[in-house]
């Protein structure tokens, strides 16, 4: 399409020139964290060279400056996910920090999402760990129990399975994964959320594999909370945004404590900072932010704004997962594992006869990075009675060119080991 030129998106992503092992680099481990275009890497070295000083301690210029960034990457964020306001963007070090913030409060008594025993979290069988063990922790801590909602043999959610769990009564939160990291799985996460919040539930919704593919509308989504890691979208790494609604945000008690999250501190008692400071105890990652707030514009002014530009990149997305699952199954003996309609450009693939960790070097050496192991997914793995799989995760910088290099690879690769 002449709307989407990935040559000239490329040319913004100085990593994508590089050469490995004596090969042009091809890489296919997005999902694992995305690469950086100049204006994030400006922006980042940017704010040190220019503007750095502690935030929200105006009296100077340079604080002032550190702040408005600060602030200003967060209006931005809050934009770009159609918040209603920029004071329902937390930021935090990553996903998983969004996802210990909601979990840890709600391991603390008084307030309306306070855990207790009986109460339910009802999770799915595809999520990352960073979507478990903070619920397994909260859980320990209250009393409160996990159910799951399996898997179909496709990959898809056993949305009947989700429903009988919010059926059954006594779901305080559902948390879900929007794609899955694992398998490319997509959600229909505005439909699961509605169903969660007509059972009395709150939702969060796990957005980190989202915020590359998909657009992000919360106010479309209705989510409570939406959890999302910087470097997975284009953004640095240690910085990421949980979202939550205004009225949960102001009724929920810090998750940790510190400077820059209070009102007033007496050793007899602390009042605390409204949303989104009070969330935000410490000196935060302003650079990560600055950075953040850069990959934000990025993806609007290259990507997302144009609806027809928009369009191509989601057609060209689509066209490399076509290319490298149709490259993929003519292999003999190769499986891929997840096959849901509608799936992101994930592809999680097993061989017969070779474990998957021997493949990633076998493609390293051909200047193919993927990712080979269990992806922070063990039950999922177990379900689908796999130790691991071998992952290619593409973005909307990846050519046909690359994924038919890692098919080539591959195919070279594998005559070696039969
Ligand atoms: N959820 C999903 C679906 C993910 O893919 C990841 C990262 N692999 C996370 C959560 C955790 O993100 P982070 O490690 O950046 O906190």
């Amino acid at each position: 399409s002449t709307a989407f030129d990935v040559d000239a998106l490329r040319a913004c992503f100085p990593i994508l020139t590089r050469e490995v092992h004596g090969k042009p680099l091809v890489y296919l481990d997005n999902a694992a964290s995305a690469q950086k275009p100049d204006a994030v890497i400006d922006a980042v070295s940017e704010y040190y060279r220019q503007h750095h000083a502690n935030v929200h301690r105006g009296l100077h210029v340079l604080a002032e400056e550190a702040t408005a960034l600060y602030e200003g990457a967060r209006s931005a964020f809050a934009r770009f996910i159609n918040a209603g306001t920029p004071q329902e963007c937390v930021f935090v070090r990553g996903a998983t920090e969004a996802i210990n913030l909601v979990a840890g409060s709600m391991t603390r008594p008084g307030h309306a999402l306070s855990l207790r025993p009986g109460d339910r979290v009802l999770l799915t069988g595809m999520e990352h760990h960073s979507n478990i063990v903070p619920w397994q922790l909260a859980c320990e801590a209250t009393g409160a129990e996990i159910v799951v909602a399996g898997v179909l043999d496709d990959g898809s959610l056993d949305a009947d399975a989700f429903q009988a769990h919010l059926d059954a009564g006594g779901v305080k939160i559902a948390s879900f994964v929007w794609v899955s990291n694992a398998l490319g799985t997509v959600n229909p996460a505005k439909a699961l959320t509605a169903a969660a919040q007509a059972a009395g539930a709150a939702v969060l919704v796990d957005a980190c594999q989202a915020a590359p593919h998909l657009k992000m509308d919360v106010a479309d989504l209705g989510c409570d909370f939406l959890a999302v890691s910087g470097h997975k979208m284009f953004g640095p790494t240690g910085i990421g945004v949980l979202y939550g609604r205004a009225e949960r945000l102001a009724a929920m008690p810090p998750y940790q404590g510190g400077g820059e999250m209070i009102q007033r501190v007496s050793f007899e008692k602390s009042t605390y900072a409204d949303p989104p400071h009070r969330f935000e105890a410490g000196t935060p990652n302003m650079a990560g932010a600055a950075g953040l707030g850069a990959a934000v514009r990025f993806m609007e002014d290259e990507l997302v704004s144009d609806p027809l530009v928009w369009e191509a990149a989601q057609a060209h997305e689509h066209a490399l997962l076509e290319r490298a699952t149709r490259r993929l199954e003519a292999i003999e003996g190769l499986r891929i594992l997840g096959t849901a309609p509608g799936k992101a450009a994930v592809v999680s693939f097993l061989v017969d006869g070779v474990h998957p960790y021997d493949l990633g070097p076998v493609l390293d050496r051909a200047g193919v990075a993927i990712r080979t192991g269990h992806h922070c997914t063990e039950p999922l793995m177990a379900r689908f009675g796999v130790p691991a799989t071998a992952r290619a995760s593409f973005a909307f910088y990846n050519t046909l060119d690359e994924a038919d290099a890692f098919a080539d690879a591959l195919e070279r690769g594998l005559r070696f080991f039969r």
